[in-house]
This record gives structure tokens, C-alpha cells and sequence, in this order.
């Protein structure tokens, strides 16, 4: 954890601070000499956990980023959602001559023209998804699910 490495190094440079205080004032040749040593060992030890702590902060940075990236696409895919489900309404269920249920836009008084089928699968997943009609106009499929519905029974 980096918070607590971080308190160790501000520890460690407190006590080489206190020992420095403490060598000011020696008279004696080994114990400057044990001091220096010592300092020398805490600091590459602040300089070893200093450079841990970059490494983590860099690791949480990353992670940071990848999780807003994820929070950005999930928040896409609600917003869709919540859209498709305002915009549901506008939608009715229609019973195909096999007996088999597509949804299609519903149509506007007035209107003349037939709103095309939409697959019920993809429909179900809250993706409004046009059934596309064949040549002759007997079958029809959804290219994103392969959904296929013939419009009137098969003999
Ligand atoms: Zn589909």
C-alpha cells in the first residue's frame, strides 16, 4: 500500500534527520563513520520505497484510466438502453402468418406506407433490428442475429 510506504519513507527521513543532529555534535572519528554508514543505508532504503511508490502510483494511474474508459462505455450503453425503452411505445407486436411474433414501428394515422418488420430476438436485447425481406419477398432475416421467418407457412 502506498500510503503506508509513504509514512515509512517520511519515518526513515525523520530518523536520518534526527541522527544527523545527533552526529553535529560527536567528537568521535568511528562514530561519524558508523553515522555516515547508517545514513547512507536509510537513504537508499527512502530511494528504493520512493521509487516503489512511483511504480504504484503509476499501476493506480493506469488502472484509473481503464476504469473510467469502462464507466464512459457503460454509461453509453444505459443511456441506449434508456432511449430504446422511451422509445418502446412507438412499437407494436405483430403476429406473422406462421404464428411466430416481430415487432414494427407502429404506424401513423394517415400513413401508407408499411413500417418494416423488426426481429423479435434483437428486439428482446433492447436493439430495434429491420428484417430484412429476401428477393422474392416470402422469407426474412435479421443480419445481426441470423433470426429468418418465412411470411407465410411452409407447405
Ligand atoms: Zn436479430
Amino acid at each position: 500500500m502506498a500510503i503506508a510506504e509513504a509514512a515509512a519513507v517520511v519515518t526513515t527521513l525523520k530518523n536520518a534527520s534526527d541522527l544527523v543532529q545527533k552526529l553535529r555534535s560527536s567528537q568521535s572519528k568511528e562514530e561519524l563513520q558508523a553515522g555516515i554508514a547508517a545514513l547512507t543505508e536509510m537513504l537508499v532504503n527512502a530511494r528504493i520505497a520512493a521509487l516503489d511508490i512511483l511504480e504504484q502510483k503509476a499501476l493506480l494511474m493506469d488502472e484509473r484510466t481503464s476504469l473510467n474508459g469502462r464507466i464512459e462505455t457503460l454509461e453509453r450503453e444505459n443511456r441506449k438502453l434508456v432511449d430504446f425503452d422511451d422509445q418502446s411505445q412507438k412499437y407494436e407486436r405483430v403476429k406473422m402468418p406462421t404464428g411466430i411474433f416481430v415487432y414494427r414501428e407502429k404506424q401513423a394515422a394517415g400513413g401508407n406506407s408499411q413500417p418494416p418488420y423488426l426481429c423479435p430476438h434483437c428486439f428482446a436485447e433492447k436493439k430495434a433490428r429491420i428484417l430484412q425481406a429476401s428477393s422474392d419477398g416470402t422469407f426474412f432475416q435479421c443480419h445481426d442475429c441470423r433470426f429468418g421467418e418465412y411470411l407465410n407457412p411452409q407447405p
